[in-house]
């Protein structure tokens, strides 16, 4: 049997992707395997989000030279998000001819027909689509976590942000049909799925491309319906369309989890303007003023950049402003990076590299001993935890999560793997939770 090994770097959109790549290996009879030198296929998923992904890639790619060298028969295949744009293209054509097959993003589902064709030749073949075509369904799938499943709800972007690439690597909104979510959805269930989360770069405009307009809400309300699922997730929610349908979904909605992440980038005026994120600071602490209210114990976490193109020190103030009004449960943090294509790299202003880092470890200095504050409040609580399995660093230990996405460490069978169970906080710690199981 043939052997496969896959690479993914990126979002969770590629993580479940590779998903889909791995599902439709498997029925054409291919085996997962762990090490690159037993692999008769190695697939790389790639990120173009930020330089740093790209350059992992590249690196990866250059190591793979010697081995393509030693078994000409491996079959080395890139795709995803870089390989939708030109310029990645021809330079992997360039520096890594040994690569057999590239192809992008939108022509995902066409891969068993790629890789036979790409064994026929015996040179690069190379297909990317510019546009996305119509939604495939039915693509076959490996869930990598049977307890806890993503589920597309939509695909591309209409934000344009002008950092970002996305809307360019993913192409334009479009939301899948109800029925098909939902059918997914149950039959995750039958194979054992407890929680799932919806994915979408903006699950807030969820259902304007369908024919039957739905929105997000109802659709959270419609899946909240299905018998056996015990917790809903999301991500990613735009702030400037979080509607108060929503706001009242995810408080009626029992299963949908009390956690959203609102990505809020910066804390200033003149640099969300920039960045084309049509919202205010104002706008955004007002939003975070009436989702606290309706959902008190919500947890919110968001996604911030430092160091846009002419962010001042004042601006990043603002930012870390931001940070402590909010009082955010977590942050994915980022340094701004260049993405060849978008508006924000012909920018003239750029802000030095020491600059940005230096931003960077104030804004983690502001936000780490707000993120280890509001883990005390939790000291003596009483918290439901969907176990996830032994704990990565401790085999003795349990993992799981909280409804609010907190991860909890405590003493348990195994055997309690994938059921809920209700946990007393007794050890608070910086980005984690410790507790006794409780009856
Ligand atoms: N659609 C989601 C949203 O609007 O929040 C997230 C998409 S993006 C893959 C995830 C995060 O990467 C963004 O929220 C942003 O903080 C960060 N990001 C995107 N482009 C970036 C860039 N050029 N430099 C640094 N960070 C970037
Ligand atoms: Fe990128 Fe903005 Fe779209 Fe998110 S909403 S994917 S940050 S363009």
């Amino acid at each position: 049997m043939k052997k496969y090994l896959i690479e993914t770097w990126g979002c969770q959109m590629n993580e479940h992707d590779s998903e889909k790549l791995a599902g439709m290996l498997a029925s054409m009879g291919y085996l997962e395997c762990d090490e690159k030198e037993d692999a008769d296929l190695i697939v790389y998923n790639t990120c173009c989000v930020r330089e740093n992904a790209e350059l992992k890639v590249y690196g990866n790619l250059g190591h793979l030279k010697a081995l393509k060298k030693e078994r000409p028969d491996m079959i080395i295949a890139v795709c995803g998000c870089m390989m939708q744009q030109a310029h990645i293209v021809e330079h992997i054509k360039n520096k890594h001819p040994f690569v057999d097959l590239i192809f992008g993003t939108h022509n995902l589902h066409n891969f068993p027909v790629l890789l036979a064709n790409c064994k026929e030749e015996n040179k690069m073949l190379v297909e990317v689509w510019d546009e996305e075509g119509d939604i495939v369904e039915g693509i076959p799938v490996i869930r990598k976590y049977g307890l806890k499943s993503f589920v597309n709800i939509m695909y591309g972007c209409n934000n344009f942000c002008t950092y970002c690439i996305v809307p360019f690597a993913r192409g334009r909104e479009r939301s899948r049909k109800p029925e098909d979510i939902l059918d997914e959805i149950k039959g995750l269930i039958k194979n054992g799925t407890k929680e799932i989360t919806l994915l979408g770069q903006n699950v807030n405009s969820y259902g304007k491309t369908l024919d039957n307009s739905v929105s997000f809400a109802e659709l959270l309300y419609m899946i909240n319906e299905v018998k056996g699922l015990e917790r809903i997730r999301f991500m990613t929610s735009h702030p400037k369309d979080i509607s108060d349908e929503l706001i009242k979904a995810i408080k009626e909605c029992n299963k949908v989890c009390e956690h959203i992440h609102l990505p809020v980038q910066s804390g200033s005026n003149r640099i969300l303007k920039a960045m084309n994120r049509k919202y205010t600071k104002e706008q955004y602490l007002k939003l975070i003023d009436k989702i606290k209210k309706e959902i008190p114990n919500i947890s919110i976490t968001t996604d911030i950049i430092v160091g846009f193109p002419g962010e001042t020190d004042e601006d990043f103030n603002d930012t870390l402003d931001m940070v402590k009004k909010v009082e955010y449960d977590g942050a994915f943090t980022f340094i701004y990076s260049v993405r060849k294509g978008t508006p924000a790299a012909k920018l003239e202003e750029q802000v030095p590299e020491d600059i940005k880092h230096d931003r960077f470890n104030r804004l983690l200095d502001t936000l780490h001993p707000i993120v280890e504050e509001k883990n005390k409040e939790f000291k003596n609580e009483i918290l439901e935890v969907l176990v996830e399995g032994e704990s990565k660093n401790n085999e003795n230990i349990l993992m799981g999560r909280t409804r609010t996405n907190k991860v909890v460490n405590f003493e348990g069978s195994k055997a309690l793997t994938g059921s809920l169970v209700n946990i007393k906080i007794s050890k608070p710690k910086k980005f984690s939770l410790y507790g006794i199981i409780v009856e």
